[in-house]
């Protein structure tokens, strides 16, 4: 992926957090203020107020909310075992032997699933390179597709620096396999939800439209072409979501009902502080899609070790990564897909 306005992360926070304490100072004011002002003289003793406060918590946990389906939760401790196993192929560029390890570990994780294949040779400033992207479908009983897609495929031109690329990805490989354990065997009452594993999001010599994403274009091709694309109902994709410092931002080339939805199953499940304190365009996976004008939201924290060091560099290592930012994310994109069900 790439940011394509470097230094654009905006920090319009101090403004929000200025506007916040004013609004949160009002709150108070008026709470003050109907306090004093009850005309009837019966103000409750201080000590009613736990019980008091202690009722309407346990009233508003048990009120149903407008959707009250809950979406299952995944095992991080279990997709932190596939982000080790897969860092242990080595690098996995396109074109290598590791990568092929790692297209047999994933389909051997598939077997007996729905698995479609897009192969091809791409051609990049390397010469001709193979591209395989797998897709594991698991059928809903609504008409349409939801797309959960992450790169499996790791840095090329780090790839003899012992580079293995733990959270740029290996966390997205592992997160989709997760997917996969929720997902199969169980009757959806909802939309069709496609798994993407997809390849060589990398770029082979250094980021443009033409040397990245390769993959994720000839799909969105590919399914423009023979009609798939019309089905597809939103596009959410996955990429290093594994730091242990957890911080999504809000992409501004997806699309911005999706994030909004994103950010409400965040908040259903009480992780929105994870979410889009930061603002910023990404470049990745899901930029064909968008161009095609499927719905897509990017997942992704571009804040990976203090200003972003461990981007890119021999660093990235399962060491810096942790099963619970895995567990937010991933329960996230479920509660996500839930929500969309509903709609
Ligand atoms: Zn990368």
């Amino acid at each position: 992926m790439w940011l394509n306005v470097r230094n654009n992360i905006s920090n319009s926070n101090l403004n929000q957090l200025s506007a916040r304490f004013v609004l949160a100072l009002l709150g108070l004011l008026l709470l003050a203020i109907g306090c004093s002002s009850t005309t009837d003289g019966a103000r409750k003793p201080a000590t009613a107020l736990p019980s008091e406060a202690g009722t309407s918590a346990a009233i508003s946990r048990s009120s149903p909310l407008p959707d009250s389906r809950i979406a299952p939760t995944i095992n991080s401790l279990r997709a932190m075992g596939y982000v080790k196993e897969i860092v242990a192929f080595g690098p996995r560029p396109i074109g290598s032997k590791n990568h092929q390890r790692l297209e047999e570990y994933i389909l051997a994780h598939l077997k007996g699933d729905d698995v479609e294949e897009d192969r091809f040779v791409a051609d990049t400033p390397a010469g001709k390179l193979p591209v395989r992207n797998i897709i594991a479908k698991y059928p809903g009983t609504k008409d349409g597709v939801i797309l959960i897609a992450g790169h499996y495929d790791t840095n090329y031109p780090l790839r003899d620096t012992g580079y293995v690329g733990a959270n740029d990805g290996g966390s997205s490989t592992a997160i989709l396999l997760e997917f996969a354990n929720q997902l199969r065997g169980k009757k959806r009452d909802g939309y069709s939800v496609w798994l993407v594993f997809a390849d060589g999001e990398e770029a082979v010599k250094s980021w443009t439209d033409t040397d990245s994403v390769y993959g994720m274009r000839h799909l969105a091709e590919r399914w423009q072409k023979d009609g798939t694309l019309k089905k597809i109902k939103a596009l959410l994709l996955a990429d290093m979501i594994g730091d242990q410092d957890l911080d999504i931002l809000r992409d501004q080339n997806s699309t911005a009902w999706l994030e909004d939805l994103v950010f409400q199953a965040a908040t259903k499940l009480g992780y929105q502080s994870h979410f889009f304190e930061k603002t910023a365009p990404m470049e990745d996976d899901h930029i064909p899609f968008v161009k095609l004008g499927v719905p897509s939201a990017d997942l992704i924290d571009f804040e990976y070790g203090y200003g972003n060091v461990f981007w890119h560099t021999p660093q990235d290592t399962v060491d810096k990564l942790s099963p619970k930012s895995l567990q937010i994310v991933g329960d996230v994109i479920l509660q996500t897909v839930w929500l969309l069900d509903a709609r």
